[in-house]
């Protein structure tokens, strides 16, 4: 009788917190789609409180060939059921420890037998959960990390012990210098290296889980995924990953990877519950800012004001993704003419379908925090950009917008002034320097098409991707 073949089991883990277990969701489908073919199974590993969050914003089905699979948050049976909420930061703590006492290799034993005894053959993850590669190596499968954020950002991650020696305590004195002896850093200055890498907290979970994937990642990764495409970092950023790390694969803007998001904007996949798509059809190209800071960052009261005073004297309508609990902080006046979304003026929203909001053509400027997953959004939208960097790695992305691609530009200060906002919006959508960031900004955009075009750049790496994680 014929002995069937051995078919991939990939496990994918998540960093369950912030937009990045989403993130990683949306590549995971992608991955099970692709590999459908090649029989593979996928199961996705998670906490219980943030596969009950995934499956609550999912607009479609998993593919049949994906399931969730729960690993341990750490936190314990009663944590739920506590007065008080635990703060995220502790709950990272806590999983991040437990993740390395054994939980993902609990998730992986759970996977096999959720499978029915298929035993794990690849663990692709979120390069954050680092512990994943004794999980990996315990049950014999490469690890193969998925690096979500800027390029600049994982080199200096990589580079943390070596910047740490160069700055010293020196970060404030030296803050405008330029990380010219750091192979690939040369166009950033020490002020816009991510907090925790050689000023901030360094005992911050993220500080020190970044730290310590840092110096992983270079020994044990089988091949890394990046969230970038061609053209767009300088040529030094990639020479000094590739020489760092094996098997870089630039597959990026990961959210290119779902076939149903390269769909059309106005098309009825979208989830658009407040009607911003609509909003944007009765105003003219290119008028319109939109405004929005990701799924973690909150502008100060004052800003907030500063901000909301700078759009409307800006004279263009604007569509302001804001979470609610930031609603009761602007003027009561401001917030009832923008949830009115007179044509002319502004809408204000609780969540916006952004990606295809910055694809709609009424859309001509973008005021974000620059996390990487708006930067990329906007640039392959071809809109021009203007950042308030908040923490994390949004300095380094701010600087890159800014500096070394010219799509945009960072405000002046890091804050946001009513003159500064105004300012801002009035360059991008009206004046000549706009006009040249728009330009860049569309060369990029083009860069992306290219590379997720048939046989395009990004296809090709994401076919050796699937290659190395389909190996049984
Ligand atoms: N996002 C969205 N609608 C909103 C706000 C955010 O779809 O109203 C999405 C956005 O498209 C992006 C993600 O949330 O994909 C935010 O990720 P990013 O890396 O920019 O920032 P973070 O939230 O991690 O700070």
């Amino acid at each position: 009788p014929a002995v069937s073949s051995p078919t991939p089991h990939v496990a994918v883990v998540a960093f369950p917190f912030s937009s990045h277990a989403a993130a990683l969701l949306a590549f995971a489908r992608a991955l099970a789609a692709a590999a459908a073919p090649a029989g593979a199974t996928l199961s996705f590993l998670s906490t219980a409180g943030s596969i009950a969050q995934l499956r609550g914003a999912a607009s479609a089905e998993l593919p049949g060939n994906l399931r969730f699979v729960e690993v341990p948050d750490g936190a314990g049976p009663s944590a739920a059921k506590g007065p008080v909420p635990v703060p995220v930061q502790r709950q990272m703590e806590l999983f991040m420890a437990a993740a390395e006492a054994g939980g993902v290799k609990a998730g992986l034993e759970a996977a096999r037998a959720a499978a029915g005894g298929a035993r794990v053959s690849c663990v692709v993850g979120d390069a954050f959960v680092w512990s994943a590669v004794d999980a990996a190596a315990a049950a014999g499968a490469p690890w193969v990390p998925v690096w979500t954020a800027a390029s600049c950002a994982l080199l200096a991650h990589l580079r943390t012990d070596a910047l740490r020696a160069d700055v010293g305590d020196q970060a404030a004195s030296k803050a405008d210098e330029l990380l010219v002896s750091h192979p690939g850093l040369g166009g950033y200055r020490v002020r816009d290296l991510p907090g925790g890498v050689v000023s901030g907290d360094f005992d911050y979970v993220i500080s020190r889980l970044v730290h310590r994937m840092g110096q992983i990642l270079p020994r044990a990764a089988a091949a890394v995924a990046l969230n970038t495409f061609p053209g767009l970092d300088p040529p030094d950023v990639t020479a000094a990953l590739a020489e760092t790390l094996p098997n870089c694969l630039p597959l990026g803007p990961y959210h290119l990877l779902l076939p149903k998001d390269t769909a059309a904007a106005a098309s009825p996949a979208v989830d658009d519950p407040h009607g911003c798509l609509a909003w944007l059809d009765a105003h003219p190209e290119r008028s319109v800012a939109y405004v929005s800071f990701g799924t973690v960052a909150s502008p100060r009261p004052d800003e907030l004001r500063e901000l909301a005073a700078g759009l409307e004297s800006s004279g263009a309508p604007f569509l302001w993704s804001l979470r609610e609990d930031s609603w009761p902080l602007l003027p009561a006046e401001f917030l009832a003419r923008a949830t009115a979304g007179g044509a002319g003026s502004g809408l204000v929203v609780p969540w916006a379908p952004q990606v295809a909001v910055l694809r709609h053509a009424s859309v001509g400027a973008f005021v974000t925090h620059a996390g990487w997953a708006s930067v990329l959004e906007g640039v392959s939208s071809g809109v021009p950009m203007a950042c308030r960097p908040f923490f994390g790695d949004k300095r380094m992305n701010a600087r890159s917008v800014a500096s070394l691609w010219g799509v945009g530009a960072a405000f002046e200060g890091a804050t946001m002034t009513r003159a500064g906002v105004a300012a801002a919006v009035g360059e991008l959508l009206r004046e000549e320097e706009g006009a040249m960031m728009r330009a860049r900004a569309q060369e990029l955009q083009g860069a992306v098409a290219a590379a997720f075009a048939p046989g395009g750049a990004c296809r090709r790496d994401f076919d050796k991707f699937l290659e190395i994680v389909c190996r049984v």
